[in-house]
This record gives C-alpha cells, structure tokens and sequence, in this order.
C-alpha cells in the first residue's frame, strides 16, 4: 500500500508542483494567451472544483495571483524583506484574474498574456482526496489521510470509534499548542487556513500569506483562523482559503446555502477573538 501512496503521490505532484519546472502546471503556466494546453485527469479535476469556489466566493478565492505571491515574496520567491512598490501592486494585479482562464473539452488556455496558476491552496486538499480515493480503491475503508493539516477521514479508528481532530487554537500557538476544538470526521474533510500558520514579517510587520485578489494586499481583515468541513478535502482546502479573505458574515451566508458545509472562523477582537459557526458545525464538536 505504501507504495502505491508513494506513487499515487507522485503523480499528483507531477501535475500540481508549483516547484518542479516540468509539472503540467509549470508548464500551463509557460503558454502563451490562446494556446489549448490538455489538461491531465488530476489537473482538469483540479480546475473543476477551482472554478465552483472562484464562482462561488465572488472571486475571494482566486488560483491566478503567482505574481502578486511572488512579489510579496512567498511562494517560489524568497522574501527580501521590503515592501513592494504600489506600480509593482498594480502590475502583478494586472496579470490576475481566474476569470481570463477558459477551460473546455479537456483543455485549458488563457485569454490575456500573463496569466499564471498557483495552486497552493487547493493541491494539498487534492492530494489528501487522490490518496483517499487509492485506498477505498483497495477496499480499504477506515483510515484517516492528511497532509500539511489538511484532512480526510473515513470509517473508524483502532477503537471503533469515528476519527476526532483537533483544530489548533490559533491564540495559543507555539511548541504548547493547545486545541480549539475537537470534530469527528466520518467520510468528510477538514481544511484550516489561517495566518498563524504561514506568514511572513516586512520591516517588523506580520502579513498573512494570503492575498485579498480585489486589492493585491496580503489579508488584514482580523481572521486568523477558518475551517471548512465539506465531502471533498479539494473543496474544503480551496473554501478555507477564500474564508480568510471573505468578511465572516458574507462567509456565513455562503457556507449556509451549501449542501454538507461547514465552517468555523476565528476573528480577532481588540479585546479578544469572535467565533463564527456555521449553523450544523457544532453537530461535529465532540463534547
Ligand atoms: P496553507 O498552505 O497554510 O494550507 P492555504 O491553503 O490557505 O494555506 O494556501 C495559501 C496559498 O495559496 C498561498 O501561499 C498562496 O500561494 C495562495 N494564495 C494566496 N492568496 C490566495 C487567494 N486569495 N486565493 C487562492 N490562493 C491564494
Ligand atoms: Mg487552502
């Protein structure tokens, strides 16, 4: 089985990689405007569930912001410790826009030059359901999956009990993390995005690692936590992200005209933190 995890791995890294220079992605990214590039089963999978959560979240989430990742300097890019120039905002935000994708009969081209993919936030969520998928393949049915906090779990665990995780408390981090709350997983995912877990820090500031796509500015909203349950971890991974972006009642709304979607978001206060729950997302809290 291992292998075949390896393996199954492997593949979607050779699909999704923003590092390898070969991926299907890199090498999406390296057409030029107009050119049908064909997508791989895993990429157009991929790009499926990329466009429902662009549609949906109004664009909060949006898989084209590379350059506006680079020029702040995560991602591929190394940070140099500056700010970047407002002209330099404005032309990394000129080459985005999910928008200017067109994805038909299995093929994906851009309609305006510049245009470049960063799927950081979806592929890790991918991944987690490709691996899910082998194992019940292989007629496996109790495990639990996760890769970089991202997670699927399916059936029960050693003690024939459904699977509980924690979701962290993102007032309390460190080496004594302590958990925020427990939620049992039976056949769902979990995806957490949050800026106490990747972020960078110019001339002293902390910036989220996650950008607003409107303005071309890392996040500032106060949101420090959001988790998504949903039936696909690809989707969950994609929402949590766009939930770090959305002002949390608009989330709320969203997340309430959803099918099988929960979510949990933690907002920072001058006094303290509000929480915002989904209204079926306490049914998961173990108690
Ligand atoms: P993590 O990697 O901590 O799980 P996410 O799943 O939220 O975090 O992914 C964050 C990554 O997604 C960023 O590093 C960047 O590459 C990309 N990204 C940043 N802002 C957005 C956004 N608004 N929409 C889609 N992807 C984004
Ligand atoms: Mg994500």
């Amino acid at each position: 089985m291992a292998e075949k995890i390896d393996t199954r791995l492997g593949q979607v890294n050779a699909g999704l990689s923003m590092y390898d220079p070969n991926s299907d992605l890199s090498r999406f990214n390296r057409t030029e405007p107009g050119q049908p590039f064909r997508l791989s089963h895993d990429f157009a999978r991929v790009m499926d569930t990329a466009r429902t959560v662009f549609t949906l979240t109004d664009g909060a989430w949006d898989g084209t912001l590379k350059p506006l990742v680079d020029l702040w300097g995560f991602g591929t890019r190394q940070p140099d410790g500056r700010m970047p120039e407002p002209a330099a905002i404005a032309d990394a935000l000129a080459k985005t826009g999910f928008q200017h994708l067109m994805f038909e009969n299995n093929h994906l081209k851009k309609t305006k030059p510049g245009i470049t993919l960063d799927l950081g936030s979806i592929a890790k969520g991918y991944g987690v359901d490709a691996i899910a998928g082998i194992l019940s393949k292989s007629g496996i049915h109790d495990f639990l999956v996760e890769i970089g906090g991202e997670l699927y779990g399916s059936g029960m665990n050693r003690h024939k009990k459904t699977w509980s995780v924690g979701i962290t408390d993102p007032l309390n981090i460190g080496s004594d993390a302590g958990l925020y709350k427990i939620v049992h997983l039976e056949n769902r995912a979990i995806a957490t995005s949050g800026d106490y877990r990747n972020y960078f820090e110019i001339q002293g500031k902390i910036y989220s690692h996650i950008i607003d796509p409107k303005t071309g500015f890392p996040v500032d909203n106060q949101v420090i936590s959001a988790s998504v349950i949903a039936d696909t971890c690809t989707f969950a991974d994609a929402l949590a992200t766009a939930l770090v972006v959305m002002d949390p009642d608009d989330s709320l709304s969203l997340v309430g005209s959803l099918k099988n979607v929960e979510c949990l978001i933690i907002q920072k206060t001058s006094d303290g933190f509000t929480e915002f729950a989904s209204r079926g997302f306490h049914t998961f809290v173990q108690r």
